[in-house]
Order: C-alpha cells, then structure tokens, then sequence
C-alpha cells in the first residue's frame, strides 16, 4: 500500500489526515495511558500506534467518542504498541513494531477513508523504522500487511502514516519517554496545543 509520512507538528497542517491523526494520538493516550506502567509490560519506552477503521459493532469496533467531546466520531480505532503482537505480548515477529501491530489487528475490517478521498490515516509514537516502511509498501517478511492492495472508487488506497518523534536518531525515543511519563491530561493538553 503506498504511504505517505509526516511529522504530526503544526507546520504539517495542511498534509493529508493532520485533525484524524491528532486525534489518533489523544486516543492513544487515553488508551495506554491507562495501563502503562502497572506491571502490564507497557512503560514509557513502548511506541503506540492506532490506525482509523470503519465501525464495525459485529466484531466490537465501535464508533470512537473524540478525546475533546462531541458527538461521536465517524470511524472506530484499531490500536497497535510496539509490546504486543498479534496474539499477546511478544517482542518477535510483530513485536517491536507498533503500525504493524495496529493494522495487524485490524486484519479483516475497512480502513476509513477521509470523505470522498482514498486516503487512511494511521498514527505511530516513533518514525516507521526502514523495515516498516518496507512492510507496510507490501514487502518484507512475516505476516503480510493485510491491507496491500486495497482498492475503493478512487483507486488504490494510501496510507497516510503520521509519527511524532524521530526514530532512532535525533533523541526521539527519549523525546517519547519524557512524553509518556507526565500524566494521561498532561499528555492530551500538549498534543491539543502544541501538536
Ligand atoms: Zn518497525
């Protein structure tokens, strides 16, 4: 599936997917945010990813409620940490890579498309390592992306893939750790005002 990349910052607003994707990152803190760092192996170094999928109340993906308020969202969230694989806390395979984790779990639903567009949006902590960037174009080894391929009317489908902190250079990751060790509000006021 061809991709796009972004840096999740205020000079990028105009790339494709910037509103969906910060709210992405506001679900995710919610998410993690609850469990990191109480024994569950999620702590302040694991990278979290979340891609927007079509609701699908059949297989328990509910319309998401936005992190700010309002009525609920138009797509649903498949969520991917870079501790977990397909089948639980793994660091093989799928472990180590949160966007595979995340589209890995949505095997089988409808990526959302931004209305009227072929374009999915997906949200990860860290920047796709080369090997993600590889996998999610539909190469490398392992567990097949799921979503190579797909096409709508508007033709083939591109992932729109935004990230917040440089990985593995540029102090990224501990960019990302200092992040993840202010509290879940804390969290949520920085990316509403300074994402
Ligand atoms: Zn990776």
């Amino acid at each position: 599936m061809p991709i796009t990349l972004s840096q999740l910052i205020p000079a990028n607003n105009a790339n494709v997917g910037y509103a969906l994707a910060k709210e992405l990152a506001l679900q995710t803190v919610a998410q993690f945010g609850a469990v990191r760092s109480t024994g569950t192996g999620i702590a302040e170094a694991s990278c979290c990813a979340a891609v927007a999928i079509n609701p699908n109340p059949v297989t328990h993906f509910q319309a998401a409620n936005p992190i700010n308020g309002g009525a609920a969202l138009p797509y649903s969230i498949a969520y991917g940490n870079s501790r977990i694989a397909a089948s639980g806390l793994d660091t093989g395979n799928l472990g180590g890579h949160a966007e595979r984790c995340a589209l890995t779990a949505a095997a089988g639903e409808m990526l959302y498309l931004l209305p009227g567009s072929n374009h999915a949006v997906l949200f990860v902590e860290l920047t796709p390592c080369g090997a993600c960037q590889t996998w999610l174009n539909g190469g490398g080894g392992g567990v097949a992306n799921p979503f190579n391929g797909i096409f709508n009317g508007a033709g083939i489908v591109t992932l729109n893939v935004w990230w917040r902190w440089a990985y593995p250079d540029d102090g990224g990751l501990a960019a990302m750790k200092t992040f993840h060790s202010w509290t879940t509000l804390t969290q949520q006021n920085d990316i509403n005002v300074n994402w």
